[in-house]
């Protein structure tokens, strides 16, 4: 099943549930906007797309990805995702998400930064602060949205740093957003730990890059025990918990986390360990029904977008495993982008103090909102569920008061 199939499956599902009309979901279901490039960069070209899902709650929101596996059905979903994400967390947004579909490791620094401008030539007229707003996602970094800024500037004639988000400082990025995906995975981690009285809680981590990475950091400076960790490469795991300092030093030495001296296991493996909470934070799809059996960890983060299928999703409800999802627990991300762009539009009014205080306590409120619906029920809904349901109602609603769907 594709990754949207999913999204559909998990909609039709929730929509039975939450008395979601057939107009309605038929609205959930269509995209606002679906434009696709091909670059020509050198000579070579790339499969590019910028799809946007809403706008009904503001302009679009949502990264661009560069990835050699990315495609329209990868991008779609994501955009979805974006949508609820930002309705959720209460911002101003719409969702949307873009990508190019290349391998940046094959890549020179000169290629990426032409492939990045020649992406904001190519779709300069579908984006603006006020229209659709981009911002780093796999294998997008502050350096590209340096150089994707500077195109669009040049191309409209006027500086508008709110064009794009995840911006190093000096052209207008924000304290808090360089790791603010972590950050707030890390604040609602802690609400996790405080609900469910999970003292020394063993962790493991899939993924080691800004989200999983950064979390780790995290968690180990804080002194919480992370047991498990893995890259594209493999992974490493010791029960008496690893030196996260040490093994970010040696990734970013010598590229992969299997470098550092610790027990090798594979991805799959980690999957599987006997831990307290399991932190997804690579790629889609990596609990399916093919291993959702097998999983036994209590409590899962999703850092990453989707990395749980519907079915899989299914057996750990049954399983009584809380899920926190993807929705909630990595929308500090846009959050941090959030403050970032209001930055922008304000000439950067608020202090870092500021800005810190209202980040913590909009991913606190954010999850509060989820967690006391998720008790009302009685769990007979999963967090995820939950989540979808109150991402949805405002969305359903701001098209009702627009006019778009029948009240
Ligand atoms: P990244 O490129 O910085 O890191 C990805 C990590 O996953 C790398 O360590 C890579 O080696 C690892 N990886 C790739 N394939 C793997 C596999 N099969 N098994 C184990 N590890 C694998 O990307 P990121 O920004 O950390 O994004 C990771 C996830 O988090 C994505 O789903 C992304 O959409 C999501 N996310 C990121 C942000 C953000 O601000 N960075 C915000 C929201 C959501």
């Amino acid at each position: 099943m594709s990754v949207f199939e999913n999204i559909e499956k998990r909609l039709k599902e929730i929509a039975d549930s939450a008395n979601i009309s057939s107009e309605e979901l038929k609205s959930l279901l269509t995209f606002k906007r679906i434009k696709k490039e091909k670059l020509n960069v050198d000579g070579k070209i790339y499969e590019s797309w910028r799809i946007v899902h809403s706008d009904a709650l503001g302009p679009s929101k949502g990264g661009i990805r560069f990835h050699p596996n990315v495609n329209e059905d990868e991008v779609k979903s994501l955009a979805f995702w974006m949508s609820l994400k930002n309705s959720l967390a209460g911002l101003p947004y719409g969702g949307a998400k873009g990508g190019i579909k290349l391998n940046p490791k094959e890549l020179s620094e000169k290629e990426l930064e032409k492939i990045s401008r020649e992406y904001v030539n190519a779709f300069q007229d579908v984006l603006g602060q006020d229209i659709d707003i981009p911002a780093p996602d796999v294998y997008t970094n502050p350096q590209i949205m340096a150089w994707m800024l500077d195109e669009f500037e040049k191309i409209k004639g006027r500086h508008e740093p709110g064009f794009i988000t995840g911006k190093p400082l000096e052209v207008g990025g924000c304290e808090i957003r360089g790791d603010s995906t972590s950050k707030g995975g890390f604040i609602i981690f802690k609400e996790l730990i405080e609900k469910f009285n999970l003292k020394n809680a063993k962790i493991a981590i899939q993924g080691f890059g800004n989200a999983g990475g950064n979390m780790a950091k995290f968690l180990y400076e804080n002194n919480y025990k992370v047991v498990a960790v893995s890259d594209s490469k493999g992974g490493i795991y010791n029960q008496n918990g690893l030196d996260i300092e040490k093994i970010r030093k040696i990734k970013n030495e010598k590229g992969s986390v299997t470098e550092y001296d610790a027990e090798k296991i594979s991805n799959e493996a980690l999957l599987e360990l006997n831990v307290d909470v399991l932190i997804l934070a690579a790629l889609e799809n990596q609990i399916t029904e093919k291993n959702a059996d097998k999983v036994k960890a209590k409590y899962i983060i999703e850092l990453a977008n989707g990395p749980i299928s519907s079915d899989a999703d299914k057996i750990l409800h049954e399983k009584g495993i809380i899920v926190v999802p993807d929705i909630l627990a990595n929308s500090g991300g846009v959050v941090g982008s959030y403050f970032e762009w209001v930055q922008n539009r304000t000439g950067g009014i608020f202090t870092v103090d500021y800005i810190e205080k209202q980040f913590e306590k909009r991913m606190k409120d954010t999850f509060q909102k989820v967690n006391d619906r998720f008790e009302q029920n009685k769990r007979k809904y999963s967090m995820r569920q939950i989540a979808y349901m109150l991402a949805i109602e405002r969305i359903i609603t701001a098209e009702k008061l627009r006019g778009r769907i029948k009240r």
